[in-house]
């Protein structure tokens, strides 16, 4: 079997649920779209079936596959549905959904339905990708309200930048929205991960958070906030061989690295296809037999040159951590000048374990 296993600490997921919900107050649905961001969203939602409050995840067809697991809680479609068939899902599962424009809204109040909606209306108060504008999110709230569509009405807003400390756009935002909902019933949700991290005055009735539960962090390394996040996802393989080259020799596709120096080159199992980033090729941190070293050369599709140079005592069979516990996810995000959402939804082909 090929040795590049992605396995998945469930009791991590499990404790960064709870401590999530703890740090907002209130209830948290737990965001496990994409696959639960690489985690395996059926295995994830019945790790905290029993605590969580509910679900979120971006579309019908996530959510069903939830259902079909087992998963008998509330589980919210954050885009709402894309055609009005969908909404004969919706009813039947008893589905709760975002509506975020006007025509979300005609298709739902157009369709005929048995039992009443349970709809998050929300706000686009700065982030200017989905919502309603502030101006015309109380019209809207009374359109549905009128209908007797829905049963209750969650007003909800999503940040652009809360995962900034310091910037202000989040208060702004934070503003827009209480003026705009303000006199209108029903619970209230703004938080994602960042939002419950770092932003008190966003903690309302419900949080969503997504990122934090996988143990990763939105904000910048080292900040306070990060402190009791447990990784979820360790990505490891081993080393199947081992050359020695002379200084001046090139490693890898393009030859983008030389080396500088007698050098021992281990090379292992997982690549771009693997979900690993192309981008974090060489001085992208690795940990072997729990010793840190980097990627030398380009990370080609099925395998990764490492140095181990100053590790003689690895070779053929040792143990390579790609992120975990050792090396951060955003460690090697940072490498690839992306985010660790990217990088862990990406994660295919490698085998998932489960630990319970
Ligand atoms: C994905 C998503 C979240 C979770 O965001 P994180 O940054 O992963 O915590 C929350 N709310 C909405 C609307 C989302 O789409």
């Amino acid at each position: 079997m090929r040795p590049l296993i992605a396995s998945i600490r469930l009791d991590h997921f499990r404790h960064n649920y709870l401590l999530a919900r703890q740090q907002h107050g209130g209830r948290a649905l737990a965001v496990v779209k994409a696959n639960a961001y690489g985690h395996g969203a059926v295995r994830c939602a019945q790790a905290v079936a029993d605590v969580a409050d509910g679900f979120a995840v971006a579309c019908l067809e996530e959510a069903l596959q939830l259902r079909a697991g087992g998963i008998a809680g509330p589980i919210l479609l954050l885009e709402g549905v894309f055609e009005a068939a969908e909404l004969a899902e919706v009813q039947a599962h008893g589905l709760w959904l975002v509506v975020q424009n006007r025509e979300q809204l005609d298709m739902l109040l157009a369709t005929p339905a048995e039992h009443p909606y349970r709809v998050w209306l929300k706000m686009d108060s700065g982030m200017h990708r989905a919502g309603f504008f502030p101006a015309d999110y109380a019209a809207a709230y009374q359109r549905l309200a009128a209908s007797g569509k829905a049963d209750a009405i969650v007003k909800m807003t999503h940040f652009a930048r809360a995962d900034e400390p310091g910037c202000d756009a989040t208060a702004l935002q934070l503003a827009a929205f209480d003026a705009a909902v303000a006199g209108l019933p029903g619970d209230c949700s703004v938080a994602n991960s960042a939002g419950i991290m770092i932003h008190p005055p966003a903690h309302r009735d419900w949080g969503r958070p997504g990122i934090m539960l996988y143990g990763s962090t939105p904000l910048p390394d080292g900040h306070a906030a990060n402190v009791g996040l447990k990784p979820v996802m360790r990505l490891a393989s081993r080393v199947f061989g081992v050359r020695e080259l002379s200084a001046g020799e090139p490693v890898g596709y393009g030859a983008s690295f030389v080396t500088t120096r007698p050098t021992r080159v281990g090379l292992i199992a997982g690549g771009y296809a693997d979900g690993y980033p192309r981008l974090a090729s060489t001085g992208s941190p690795v940990a072997v037999d729990g010793q840190h070293s980097r990627i030398i050369g380009r990370v080609s599709m099925d395998m990764i040159t490492i140095d181990l140079t100053d590790l003689p005592q690895a070779g053929i069979g040792s143990e390579v951590e790609l992120w975990g516990e050792q090396i951060s996810v955003n460690a090697v995000a940072a490498h690839a000048g992306t985010i660790s959402y990217e990088l862990l939804c990406n994660v295919k082909r490698a085998h998932l374990q489960y630990l319970d």
